[in-house]
């Protein structure tokens, strides 16, 4: 591969079949060739391409990596969740084959945290795995070894329910965002100026593809869509319908529509620039909840509620499991409660991240929705 453009940044040495992943300005180097020779392409190229080039190098978790998640955090967390899910399938009586399935599993904490808590009860799924990174499947084949991967869900079992968990999955995939400009709506694309990427507004008109009731927003009010996200929803809805089960999708994100850009790009537990080296930092976007409850009932499935993540945790009694774990190890008592108070802290993630229920109309009520469910 050669990138020795006039004009293009410098680049690392990827002409080595085999070599380890590119360096940081490579990505920029494809990007802003391939721009320079067909124009600007769109956030969603952008963001997809630099995610799949962020997670396929590395294990970005963790305090010496780039961000942290939930299940890094507490423990608490994932056995909430198993326990949840451990609780529906017995009042939905017990059925067998069940699988459990998780998307985007991390480094596999969540997934080890609520099979264990599963396991207390009974429940004892075959585990499934959708992961796109080589490098976190290694990760994850330590913490679940008895996992099976997939690429996307049409390889998962459909021979019994699913019993199905998503944390900060949904945020990594790639949005669209259309701008409101003097001539209509237009798409936002990525262009590269010779020395850096510059989000422009498109020139075709893309009014059709914003919603009807948000058309006459001011000029250069930005409207985001996530179609991968309604995707996955869309399938992973009609799977619940078919084959029963439930799910819950966890994320930082909205329950009302709102308006704005919320690409942000994460770098060693700090916002970055989300044009800058791309492929080099995490790339997220908040989550539309109120879109994605609609996906899931366009198809009959039963949505059991969006709340906040503290209010879910509280909700489910994980103030006496952090309290348990504490007083089980007086050395660790502080580290455990104060890493359970950043997951139900409304100032910390615990407004911000939304637990969206997703269940088979044939499931019985759930936990931790309130009136909701
Ligand atoms: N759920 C984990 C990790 C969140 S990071 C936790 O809570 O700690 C996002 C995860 O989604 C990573 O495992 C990443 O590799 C995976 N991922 C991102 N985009 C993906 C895609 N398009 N297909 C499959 N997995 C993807």
């Amino acid at each position: 591969m050669s990138f020795g453009r006039r004009g293009l940044p410098p680049t690392g040495d990827t002409a080595t079949p085999g070599a380890s992943p590119d360096g940081p300005e490579d990505l920029a180097a494809i990007f802003a060739r391939l721009i320079t020779a067909q124009g600007p392409i769109t956030i969603q190229h952008y963001m997809g391409e630099a995610n799949a080039r962020y997670y396929a190098s590395r294990d970005p978790l963790g305090v010496t990596g780039d961000f942290i998640t939930a299940p890094e955090i507490s423990q608490v967390f994932g056995e909430m969740i198993g326990l949840w899910l451990a609780d529906l399938w017995i009042r939905a009586g017990r059925p067998q084959p069940v699988h459990y399935v998780e998307l985007g599993p991390g480094r596999g904490t969540l997934a080890r945290d609520a099979l264990r808590a599963m396991a207390r009860f009974g429940l004892a799924p075959t585990v499934h795995l959708v992961e796109s990174s080589i490098a976190l499947k290694a990760v994850q084949l330590e913490a679940v070894p008895q996992a099976r991967w997939h690429h996307d869900l049409s390889t998962v079992p459909n021979d019994g329910p699913l019993l199905v968990v998503a944390n900060e999955f949904l945020d990594a995939l790639p949005i669209r965002q259309m701008v409101r400009t003097d001539a209509g709506w237009r798409e936002r694309l990525v262009d590269w100026d010779g020395t850096g990427f510059i989000p422009v507004a498109g020139d075709r008109p893309m009014d059709a593809a914003v919603p009807e009731d948000r058309r006459d927003a001011a000029v250069g009010t930005i409207v985001e869509s996530c179609p991968g996200a309604a995707a996955v929803v869309f399938e992973l809805a009609g799977r619940l319908v078919a084959q029963r089960g439930a799910a819950l999708l966890i994320d930082y994100g909205y329950d009302t529509p709102q308006d704005g850009s919320t690409l942000q790009a994460v770098r060693a537990h700090a916002r970055a620039d989300p044009f800058a080296a791309p492929g080099t930092a995490d790339l997220t976007a908040l989550v539309d909840f109120a879109t994605l409850r609609h996906v899931a009932e366009s198809r009959d499935c039963r949505w059991l509620g969006t709340t906040a993540q503290g209010a879910w945790l509280n909700a489910l009694g994980a103030p006496t499991r952090a309290r348990a774990l504490a007083d089980a190890a007086p050395d660790q008592a502080e580290a455990i409660l104060s890493g359970y108070t950043r997951l139900v802290d409304p100032g910390q993630m615990g407004t911000l991240f939304k637990v969206m229920g997703l269940a088979s109309p044939l499931w019985p009520d759930a936990e931790g929705f309130g009136s909701a469910a």
